[in-house]
């Protein structure tokens, strides 16, 4: 019995340790690394005038003005101004300053200048194209830094998927990463109108070298002429910045206390742009050109409550969701939890980690780019380290 209590008081521990990583090495303000992506030399994307460096540091800075306005918050820039710093320095100015969160911001572009839309990363591997494409050319910075071949020991900037998948103790951030990411996607999408890309995982070296949760978000194409616009205009990065502060104070309310102040959010025109100079019909990405492989649907097995059971998570939502297929893409068997007013919405259950990596593949398949397993033991959540170890 005694043992049993013990146990229980482990698990306990260990979710609360879980839910709390944003919380802890602080001394008592929460730390948001802001880093506006590209500098100097490194133009980043350019396109019909719109110089990325230049977007990028202009939304960080108001982003970061309405943060410090928050006396419990402390922002920290990787760069302030036009200057040259590299991928790895600026995780390292995060890593230095024990920020809570780091927040990388870019702006997409693609030969395709009807292609629109914001769209968030978080750290990890990925076999589409698409997002193996985004995280190469902002990896390709790389080049322009010096001695970058002794520095990053045989990365190859041309090949990110070369890039070592995180540790299991990273996997402690990558929840919080995509919840951060998630609600920054959320608040793009209904708080501003953007078209919403989603989240998805891709290895950037910028977020491969932090330790916190982080997201890098591409707020949208320069390359699109209206989209670039937007961008590049004083209401456009007040109101993006706007939107992105929003999901940090959630993100800070939820994990660490404080409230959300209400934030003037202008709505950006809806329909989204498109260049109506283009006559033949508009074919917007996601591309999906990853070939299929056939994915082997899990046996379906009664499962043992009292022990560990998992699920993989695929979705995080502010708001609850019908556990209809057609609003999980067509998967069933969909459960969720409220973890401090956010709701993540989980794919299968089963007591075999073999099994979950089945449904991994399967919500792959389906489209869930960022999803990933999570253990629960007596209805709390482990870590999937506490878990494999438990089994
Ligand atoms: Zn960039």
């Amino acid at each position: 019995m005694k043992i049993r209590m013990n146990l229980k008081k482990t698990f306990i521990v260990t979710a609360m340790a879980v839910t709390s990583i944003i919380s802890a090495q602080t001394g008592g303000k929460f730390k948001v690394c802001l880093d506006a992506g590209h500098g100097a030399h490194d133009f980043g994307a350019s396109y019909h005038g719109f110089v990325e460096k230049k977007i990028t540091l202009d939304i960080v800075l108001k982003l970061g003005k309405i943060l410090e306005q928050d006396p419990s918050i402390d922002v920290i820039y990787t760069r302030n101004n036009d200057t040259f710093i590299d991928l790895v320095e600026r995780a390292n100015i995060a890593n230095r300053a024990n920020a809570n969160i780091f927040v990388s911001v870019h702006c997409n572009a693609n030969k395709n200048t009807e292609a629109y839309g914001s769209e968030t990363f978080v750290m990890g591997l990925s076999k589409s194209k698409s997002s193996l494409d985004v995280a190469m050319k902002e990896n390709n910075v790389i080049s322009l830094e010096d001695n970058y071949k002794s520095k990053y020991a045989g990365y190859n900037p041309n090949a990110p998927e070369a890039l070592i998948s995180a540790t299991i103790a990273q996997e402690e951030y990558f929840e919080q990463s995509i919840e951060l990411a998630s609600r920054i996607q959320d608040n793009l999408e209904e708080k501003l109108n953007r078209k919403n890309r989603g989240v998805a995982q891709a290895p950037f070296m910028v977020l491969h070298k932090a330790f916190m949760p982080r997201v890098l978000i591409e707020t949208g194409f320069i390359s699109n002429p209206t989209e670039g616009a937007y961008l590049n205009s004083e209401e456009g990065q007040i109101n993006m910045a706007k939107t992105i502060a929003d999901a940090i104070f959630r993100m800070k309310a939820e994990h660490f206390g404080g409230s959300v102040p209400v934030l003037d959010i202008k709505k950006s025109e809806k329909p989204a742009p498109k260049d109506t100079t283009v006559k033949t019909p508009v074919k917007v990405v996601p591309v999906k050109d990853t070939p299929k492989t056939k994915v082997v649907k899990p046996e379906l097995k009664a499962v043992n409550a009292a022990k560990v059971i998992y699920k993989v998570q695929i979705k995080a939502s502010a708001s609850q969701i019908d556990a209809k297929p057609e609003n999980f893409n067509g998967l069933d068997k969909i459960s969720s939890v409220l973890e401090k007013g956010y709701y993540k919405f989980m794919y299968g259950e089963t007591n075999e980690y073999e099994t979950s990596k089945a449904f991994l593949a399967e919500a792959k398949e389906k489209g869930y780019d960022s999803a990933f397993i999570v253990a629960f033991k007596n209805g709390i959540k482990i870590s999937l380290n506490e878990a494999l170890k438990t089994n």
